[in-house]
């Protein structure tokens, strides 16, 4: 799931450079807006399964920090 969020991320990025590229002030509004979205998306879903603790940069590691169960991706 994790990277459902980064690829909206790399989109909003996509977006901000097409907006600027083709001066198109809206596109990157909507494009930030998906970028907020997907960081708020990072961010919920970077929780430990059995704990729900934030793993931070832990996120990819194979077991969780705080209580040391395995992380189920
Ligand atoms: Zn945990």
């Amino acid at each position: 799931m994790r990277i459902l969020g980064w690829g909206l991320f790399l989109l909003g990025i996509l977006l901000i450079l097409l907006g600027c590229w083709l001066r198109q002030f809206w596109l990157i509004i909507i494009a930030d807006i998906g970028m907020l979205a997907a960081i708020i998306f990072l961010a919920v879903s970077n929780r430990c399964p059995h704990c729900g603790r934030f793993l931070g940069r832990a996120g990819g590691g194979t077991f969780c920090p705080h209580c040391g169960e395995r992380l189920e991706k």
